[in-house]
């Protein structure tokens, strides 16, 4: 099963996306941890991400389609996986396609988290004051002034993508308010999963 996460910054991508890799057993490929990782272990690719990610801005499409092009090519994708933050804008939606095609592959489902733009800042926040009380480290770009900026990269660059997979027949809508489980729950009946209990 091969699935991509969209929606808006706080919407709930990786805490979903994570619940479906432990169910289905595929792995969830985040781009934002995956250059996170990037940035601390100070790669060339880490480098150049660091800046633009903190002030909120997009990385450069061929940096994180190089990225996903060779984490797709390992072993524990060959079952399927979970993209979560990928992809972010219209050329790394055509990338994905081609890298797709060219190995036989295709997309199962794209499934959007609808979430109201009014929840998202104090969703990110509260991400922060739990990620602090636990004696975590902040995300360098989970601050008022990035969120903004990460908002408007996600309406101008990514909320095309919906129409895009919409025309491919792939789309399929969840709502994002709903509490955790709920959500959960919504995206089991989309992937046609069987419910334990
Ligand atoms: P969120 O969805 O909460 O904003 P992510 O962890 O998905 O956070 O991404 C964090 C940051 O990493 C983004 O704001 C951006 O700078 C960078 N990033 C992640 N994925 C991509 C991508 N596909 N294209 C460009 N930049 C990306």
């Amino acid at each position: 099963m091969k699935l991509i996460l969209l929606g808006p910054p706080g919407a709930g991508k990786g805490t979903q996306s994570q619940l479906i890799s432990e169910k289905c057993g595929i792995p969830q490929l985040s781009t934002g941890d995956m250059l996170r990782a990037a940035v601390k272990a100070g790669s060339p690719v880490g480098l150049k991400a660091k800046a633009i990610m903190a002030a909120g801005g997009l990385v450069p499409d061929d940096v994180v389609v190089g990225i996903i092009a060779e984490r797709i090519a390992e072993p524990d994708c060959k079952k399927g996986f979970i993209l979560d933050g990928f992809p972010r804008t219209l050329p790394q939606a055509a990338s994905l396609d081609q890298l797709l095609k060219s190995k036989g592959l295709h997309l199962d489902t794209v499934i959007e988290l609808k979430v109201d733009d009014t929840i998202l800042a104090s969703r990110i926040e509260k991400r922060a004051s739990e990620t602090l009380a636990a004696g975590g480290t902040v995300r360098a770009d989970d601050n008022a002034d990035a969120l903004k900026t990460r908002l408007m990269a996600y309406y101008r660059e990514t909320s095309p993508l919906t129409g895009y997979y919409f025309a491919h027949g792939l789309l399929k809508a969840v709502d994002g308010m709903a509490p955790i489980a709920d959500v959960t729950r919504q995206i089991d009946d989309v992937l046609g999963l069987i419910r334990a209990g």
